[in-house]
Protein backbone atom coordinates (compact mmCIF):
# COMPACT_ATOMS: atom_id res chain seq x y z
CA UNK A 1 0.00 0.00 0.00
CA UNK A 2 1.35 3.55 -0.74
CA UNK A 3 2.05 5.67 1.84
CA UNK A 4 -0.86 8.10 1.18
CA UNK A 5 -3.10 5.71 0.99
CA UNK A 6 -1.84 4.68 4.53
CA UNK A 7 -2.13 8.02 5.26
CA UNK A 8 -5.95 8.57 3.66
CA UNK A 9 -7.22 5.60 5.77
CA UNK A 10 -5.05 6.34 9.05
CA UNK A 11 -7.38 9.48 8.62
CA UNK A 12 -10.65 7.82 7.94
CA UNK A 13 -10.49 5.15 10.82
CA UNK A 14 -9.79 8.20 13.19
CA UNK A 15 -12.77 10.00 11.49
CA UNK A 16 -14.84 7.40 11.49
CA UNK A 17 -14.42 6.35 14.94
CA UNK A 18 -14.67 10.35 16.18
CA UNK A 19 -18.32 10.54 15.27
CA UNK A 20 -21.13 10.08 17.56
CA UNK A 21 -23.94 7.96 16.51
CA UNK A 22 -27.09 10.29 16.82
CA UNK A 23 -28.93 7.42 17.97
CA UNK A 24 -26.46 6.18 19.71
CA UNK A 25 -26.26 2.40 17.40
CA UNK A 26 -23.48 0.36 18.39
CA UNK A 27 -22.72 -0.01 14.95
CA UNK A 28 -20.61 -3.51 14.11
CA UNK A 29 -21.17 -4.59 17.82
CA UNK A 30 -23.89 -6.18 19.36
CA UNK A 31 -24.27 -7.75 22.73
CA UNK A 32 -24.57 -11.46 23.79
CA UNK A 33 -26.88 -12.93 25.57
CA UNK A 34 -23.85 -14.27 28.20
CA UNK A 35 -23.83 -17.97 27.26
CA UNK A 36 -22.71 -20.12 24.46
CA UNK A 37 -25.07 -20.47 21.07
CA UNK A 38 -24.77 -24.32 20.38
CA UNK A 39 -23.10 -25.90 17.54
CA UNK A 40 -20.54 -24.35 15.40
CA UNK A 41 -21.02 -22.33 12.66
CA UNK A 42 -19.72 -23.41 9.22
CA UNK A 43 -16.60 -21.36 8.32
CA UNK A 44 -16.82 -17.82 7.11
CA UNK A 45 -15.98 -17.13 3.58
CA UNK A 46 -12.77 -15.29 3.23
CA UNK A 47 -9.54 -16.08 1.38
CA UNK A 48 -7.86 -19.41 1.76
CA UNK A 49 -6.07 -20.18 4.68
CA UNK A 50 -2.77 -20.89 4.78
CA UNK A 51 -2.56 -22.36 8.30
CA UNK A 52 -6.91 -22.56 9.45
CA UNK A 53 -7.62 -21.95 12.65
CA UNK A 54 -10.63 -23.16 14.41
CA UNK A 55 -13.84 -21.62 13.83
CA UNK A 56 -15.89 -20.02 16.41
CA UNK A 57 -18.03 -21.93 18.98
CA UNK A 58 -20.45 -18.63 19.15
CA UNK A 59 -23.35 -18.17 16.59
CA UNK A 60 -23.49 -14.41 16.12
CA UNK A 61 -26.37 -13.09 18.25
CA UNK A 62 -28.76 -11.11 16.29
CA UNK A 63 -30.05 -7.39 18.21
CA UNK A 64 -33.30 -8.23 19.93
CA UNK A 65 -36.42 -5.83 20.32
CA UNK A 66 -36.96 -2.61 19.92
CA UNK A 67 -33.32 -1.36 20.96
CA UNK A 68 -32.27 0.34 24.57
CA UNK A 69 -33.52 3.44 25.35
CA UNK A 70 -31.24 6.62 24.54
CA UNK A 71 -30.00 9.07 27.25
CA UNK A 72 -29.63 12.72 26.32
CA UNK A 73 -26.59 12.36 25.27
CA UNK A 74 -27.75 9.83 22.55
CA UNK A 75 -26.03 7.02 23.32
CA UNK A 76 -27.93 3.75 24.46
CA UNK A 77 -28.00 2.86 28.20
CA UNK A 78 -27.40 -0.63 28.10
CA UNK A 79 -28.39 -3.47 29.93
CA UNK A 80 -25.47 -5.49 29.00
CA UNK A 81 -21.93 -4.87 27.49
CA UNK A 82 -21.63 -5.63 23.69
CA UNK A 83 -19.56 -8.66 23.56
CA UNK A 84 -18.44 -8.86 19.68
CA UNK A 85 -18.63 -7.43 16.27
CA UNK A 86 -21.40 -7.71 13.44
CA UNK A 87 -21.00 -8.34 10.14
CA UNK A 88 -19.39 -10.02 7.28
CA UNK A 89 -16.55 -12.23 7.03
CA UNK A 90 -13.52 -13.00 8.99
CA UNK A 91 -13.63 -9.64 10.97
CA UNK A 92 -11.52 -9.46 14.42
CA UNK A 93 -10.90 -6.84 17.66
CA UNK A 94 -7.60 -7.35 19.72
CA UNK A 95 -8.04 -5.10 22.66
CA UNK A 96 -5.18 -4.44 25.31
CA UNK A 97 -6.27 -2.94 28.87
CA UNK A 98 -4.79 -1.68 31.96
CA UNK A 99 -2.15 0.46 30.35
CA UNK A 100 -0.31 2.23 28.68
CA UNK A 101 3.22 0.82 30.04
CA UNK A 102 6.16 1.83 28.70
CA UNK A 103 7.48 -1.33 29.17
CA UNK A 104 5.32 -3.17 26.90
CA UNK A 105 2.90 -1.05 25.13
CA UNK A 106 5.29 -0.14 23.12
CA UNK A 107 6.66 -2.99 21.50
CA UNK A 108 2.65 -3.56 21.12
CA UNK A 109 2.36 -1.10 19.23
CA UNK A 110 5.71 -1.53 16.85
CA UNK A 111 3.89 -5.05 15.79
CA UNK A 112 1.09 -3.54 15.20
CA UNK A 113 2.38 -1.43 12.67
CA UNK A 114 4.45 -3.55 11.53
CA UNK A 115 1.52 -5.29 9.63
CA UNK A 116 -0.40 -1.86 9.74
CA UNK A 117 -3.16 -3.10 11.67
CA UNK A 118 -5.51 -1.33 14.22
CA UNK A 119 -6.57 -2.32 18.01
CA UNK A 120 -8.19 -0.91 20.95
CA UNK A 121 -6.12 -0.19 23.96
CA UNK A 122 -8.52 0.65 27.30
CA UNK A 123 -6.13 2.54 29.69
CA UNK A 124 -6.38 3.82 32.44
CA UNK A 125 -6.53 6.99 33.65
CA UNK A 126 -3.42 7.17 36.23
CA UNK A 127 -1.61 5.44 33.64
CA UNK A 128 -2.01 7.75 30.93
CA UNK A 129 -1.99 10.42 32.68
CA UNK A 130 1.72 9.21 33.62
CA UNK A 131 2.92 8.23 29.77
CA UNK A 132 0.48 11.08 27.72
CA UNK A 133 3.49 10.47 24.56
CA UNK A 134 1.63 6.53 24.41
CA UNK A 135 -1.76 7.63 23.87
CA UNK A 136 -0.10 10.01 20.81
CA UNK A 137 1.52 7.34 19.41
CA UNK A 138 -2.15 5.51 19.59
CA UNK A 139 -3.76 8.77 18.19
CA UNK A 140 -0.74 8.72 15.07
CA UNK A 141 -1.04 4.92 14.45
CA UNK A 142 -5.09 5.09 14.53
CA UNK A 143 -5.35 2.54 17.35
CA UNK A 144 -8.97 3.45 19.39
CA UNK A 145 -8.56 4.33 23.25
CA UNK A 146 -11.09 3.54 25.61
CA UNK A 147 -11.75 4.31 29.04
CA UNK A 148 -10.71 1.90 31.81
CA UNK A 149 -11.45 3.72 34.47
CA UNK A 150 -8.75 5.89 36.45
CA UNK A 151 -7.77 3.25 38.88
CA UNK A 152 -9.20 -0.20 37.98
CA UNK A 153 -11.54 -0.55 41.27
CA UNK A 154 -14.19 -3.06 41.44
CA UNK A 155 -17.08 -0.25 40.44
CA UNK A 156 -19.72 -2.48 41.77
CA UNK A 157 -18.24 -1.56 45.19
CA UNK A 158 -18.09 2.09 44.67
CA UNK A 159 -20.60 4.73 45.27
CA UNK A 160 -22.48 6.14 42.15
CA UNK A 161 -20.52 9.29 42.88
CA UNK A 162 -16.95 7.59 42.71
CA UNK A 163 -17.74 5.41 39.73
CA UNK A 164 -18.74 8.87 37.80
CA UNK A 165 -15.02 10.67 39.17
CA UNK A 166 -13.29 7.07 38.06
CA UNK A 167 -14.83 7.41 34.62
CA UNK A 168 -14.67 11.00 33.89
CA UNK A 169 -11.54 12.39 34.82
CA UNK A 170 -10.52 9.12 32.69
CA UNK A 171 -12.56 10.40 29.96
CA UNK A 172 -10.72 14.37 30.35
CA UNK A 173 -6.95 12.78 30.42
CA UNK A 174 -7.34 10.69 27.08
CA UNK A 175 -8.85 13.73 25.65
CA UNK A 176 -6.08 15.86 27.04
CA UNK A 177 -3.55 13.16 25.45
CA UNK A 178 -5.12 11.26 22.56
CA UNK A 179 -7.28 14.44 21.05
CA UNK A 180 -10.31 12.84 21.56
CA UNK A 181 -12.82 11.52 24.00
CA UNK A 182 -13.10 8.37 24.25
CA UNK A 183 -16.55 6.17 22.87
CA UNK A 184 -16.00 3.21 24.33
CA UNK A 185 -15.95 2.32 27.93
CA UNK A 186 -14.57 -1.45 29.58
CA UNK A 187 -15.00 -2.28 33.36
CA UNK A 188 -12.20 -3.21 35.74
CA UNK A 189 -12.89 -6.90 35.72
CA UNK A 190 -15.64 -7.00 33.38
CA UNK A 191 -17.58 -6.43 36.46
CA UNK A 192 -20.97 -3.84 36.06
CA UNK A 193 -23.57 -2.36 36.90
CA UNK A 194 -26.74 -0.22 35.96
CA UNK A 195 -24.68 3.33 37.25
CA UNK A 196 -21.75 2.06 34.79
CA UNK A 197 -24.32 1.67 32.27
CA UNK A 198 -26.10 4.83 32.61
CA UNK A 199 -22.70 7.33 33.86
CA UNK A 200 -21.15 5.20 30.69
CA UNK A 201 -23.97 6.57 28.07
CA UNK A 202 -24.00 10.03 30.25
CA UNK A 203 -20.37 10.67 29.02
CA UNK A 204 -21.36 9.35 25.56
CA UNK A 205 -19.32 5.79 25.61
CA UNK A 206 -20.62 2.24 24.60
CA UNK A 207 -19.88 -0.76 27.31
CA UNK A 208 -17.73 -3.26 25.04
CA UNK A 209 -16.11 -6.48 26.71
CA UNK A 210 -14.88 -9.25 25.13
CA UNK A 211 -15.63 -12.62 23.49
CA UNK A 212 -12.26 -14.74 23.88
CA UNK A 213 -10.32 -14.28 27.06
CA UNK A 214 -6.57 -14.72 26.83
CA UNK A 215 -5.77 -14.73 30.40
CA UNK A 216 -2.83 -13.65 29.84
CA UNK A 217 -2.73 -11.64 33.31
CA UNK A 218 -1.39 -15.30 34.93
CA UNK A 219 1.16 -15.75 32.95
CA UNK A 220 0.57 -18.55 31.51
CA UNK A 221 2.87 -18.62 29.13
CA UNK A 222 3.30 -17.63 25.29
CA UNK A 223 2.56 -20.83 24.10
CA UNK A 224 -1.04 -21.01 25.74
CA UNK A 225 -1.79 -17.27 25.04
CA UNK A 226 -0.99 -18.20 21.15
CA UNK A 227 -3.07 -21.10 21.49
CA UNK A 228 -6.26 -19.27 23.29
CA UNK A 229 -6.35 -16.89 20.65
CA UNK A 230 -6.16 -18.72 17.62
CA UNK A 231 -8.38 -21.28 19.03
CA UNK A 232 -10.99 -18.52 20.20
CA UNK A 233 -10.48 -17.22 16.40
CA UNK A 234 -13.81 -16.68 14.52
CA UNK A 235 -16.04 -14.11 13.03
CA UNK A 236 -16.36 -11.25 14.68
CA UNK A 237 -14.57 -12.12 18.14
CA UNK A 238 -12.95 -9.60 20.37
CA UNK A 239 -10.07 -11.17 21.98
CA UNK A 240 -8.98 -9.45 25.66
CA UNK A 241 -5.36 -9.17 26.22
CA UNK A 242 -3.12 -6.60 28.34
CA UNK A 243 -0.44 -4.43 27.87
CA UNK A 244 0.34 -3.54 31.78
CA UNK A 245 -0.73 -4.87 35.26
CA UNK A 246 2.10 -7.22 35.88
CA UNK A 247 4.65 -8.33 33.84
CA UNK A 248 3.49 -8.84 29.92
CA UNK A 249 6.27 -9.51 28.29
CA UNK A 250 4.26 -12.98 27.34
CA UNK A 251 1.52 -11.14 26.14
CA UNK A 252 4.12 -9.32 23.73
CA UNK A 253 5.60 -12.25 22.47
CA UNK A 254 2.06 -14.13 21.59
CA UNK A 255 0.85 -10.98 19.94
CA UNK A 256 3.95 -11.51 17.69
CA UNK A 257 2.94 -14.93 17.18
CA UNK A 258 -0.90 -15.07 16.66
CA UNK A 259 -1.18 -11.48 14.74
CA UNK A 260 0.85 -13.16 11.35
CA UNK A 261 -1.21 -15.95 11.99
CA UNK A 262 -4.78 -14.34 12.33
CA UNK A 263 -3.51 -12.70 9.08
CA UNK A 264 -2.77 -15.28 7.20
CA UNK A 265 -5.79 -17.11 8.17
CA UNK A 266 -7.03 -14.26 6.76
CA UNK A 267 -8.71 -12.43 9.28
CA UNK A 268 -9.11 -8.98 9.08
CA UNK A 269 -8.30 -7.55 12.34
CA UNK A 270 -9.99 -4.09 13.01
CA UNK A 271 -11.48 -1.79 15.50
CA UNK A 272 -15.34 -1.11 15.95
CA UNK A 273 -16.91 2.21 14.22
CA UNK A 274 -19.80 3.92 15.79
CA UNK A 275 -22.16 5.99 13.14
CA UNK A 276 -25.32 7.66 13.03
CA UNK A 277 -28.39 5.43 11.87
ZN1 LIG B 1 -8.38 -4.20 33.49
Amino acid sequence: MKKDQLLTRRRALIAGVGVLGGAGAAGLLTRGTGGEAGPSAAPAPGPPARRPLKPSAYRLQPLAGYGPPVDSAGTPVRREPLLRMTGIGRTMVLTFDDGPDPRYTPDILSTLRQYDVRAMFFVCGEMAAEHPDLLAEMADDGHVVGNHTWSHPLLTGLTRGRIRAEMERTSEIVEKAYGERPLWFRAPYGAWNRAAFQLGAELGMEPLAWTVDTLDWTEPGTRTIVDRVEGGAGPGVVVLAHDAGGDRSQSVWALRDYLPHLLDAGYHITVPRRYQV
